[in-house]
């Protein structure tokens, strides 16, 4: 098997590169060791705590024992799934900060400044702001990643908001917006009461396409040749086999 590219794990950014690069006309495999994604505890949001506890769906490692923890070693949960932890995740939708991107350029990290990335959190969501309007500059609205704020229809989560300003905080109409210190409304990758995971946003609409293909298999290594990486070993079944990649 062989195509121009092979993303290793259909996870958030597999999921994603597997989308664009296959939108952009390039040929893509993707491989994932994780099985389906399908059933109620991964797709229905009110079951988060479910999956990142499943050997199903989580690596299950752990973190070295810890000294100030009494020597606990902690569940360091990792999603082994279509969606990768995009499919276990909290689903809690927050941008990094602005300064955080701006420091990390300023470090030499060229491009990585937070005008630099903002085309790209606007490019890649779908917001549905609840009637907000929102900062066209800052959110997008015709992505493939769905990211909605809920109902809100219990009194408490504007109890919450409120009683932030009270205890002394900033509040904010929009954490990803200008700005995002504050309280304010959660938002979420959650639609139609789906969980809206890499795998329904990117990786479904990619596998449509003809170009796109995901191959079940655990990558061993990255088979390089003078230097450069030309496939991926892969152990699918009981059977060893190289996955080639063809651009340059
Ligand atoms: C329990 C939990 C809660 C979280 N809550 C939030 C939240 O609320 N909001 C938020 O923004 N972020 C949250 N995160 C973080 C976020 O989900 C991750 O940062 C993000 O999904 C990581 O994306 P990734 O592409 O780097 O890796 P992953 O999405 O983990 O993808 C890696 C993929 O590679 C596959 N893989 C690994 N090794 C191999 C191999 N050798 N061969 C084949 N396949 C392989 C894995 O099975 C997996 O599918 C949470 C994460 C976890 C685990």
């Amino acid at each position: 098997m062989q195509a121009d590219y092979v993303i290793i794990g259909a996870g958030s950014a597999g999921c994603t590169m597997a989308y664009r690069l296959s939108e952009a006309g390039k040929s893509v495999i993707v491989i994932e060791h994780g099985g389906t994604d399908a059933g109620p505890f991964i797709q229905m949001p009110g079951a988060l705590s479910y999956p990142m506890n499943m050997a199903r769906y989580d690596w299950g490692y752990r973190s070295e024992p810890e000294p100030h923890l009494g020597g606990r070693r902690l569940a360091t949960p990792r999603g082994k799934v279509i969606g990768g932890s995009s499919s276990i995740n909290g689903m809690v939708y927050v941008r990094g900060h602005a300064r955080d991107f701006d420091t990390w350029s300023e470090m030499g990290a060229d491009g990585w400044d937070y005008a630099g990335v903002l085309p790209y959190f606007r490019r890649m969501e779908n917001w549905h702001d609840s009637g907000h309007g929102g900062d066209p500059a800052r959110r997008g609205h015709d992505g493939p990643l769905h990211v909605t704020r809920g109902p809100r229809d219990n009194p408490l989560t504007r109890a919450f908001v409120e009683a932030g300003g009270q205890a002394g905080y900033q509040l904010t109409d929009d954490y990803n917006g200008e700005k995002q210190e504050g309280f304010g409304p959660m938002e979420a990758t959650i639609w139609q009461g789906t969980r809206w995971s890499a795998a329904n946003a990117y990786l479904r609409p990619a596998l449509k396409r003809d170009n796109c293909t995901l191959v079940r298999g655990l990558a061993r290594r990255v088979v390089l040749k003078n230097g450069r990486a030309i496939g991926v070993e892969i152990n699918r079944g009981s059977k060893t086999e190289v996955i080639r990649a063809r651009a340059r």
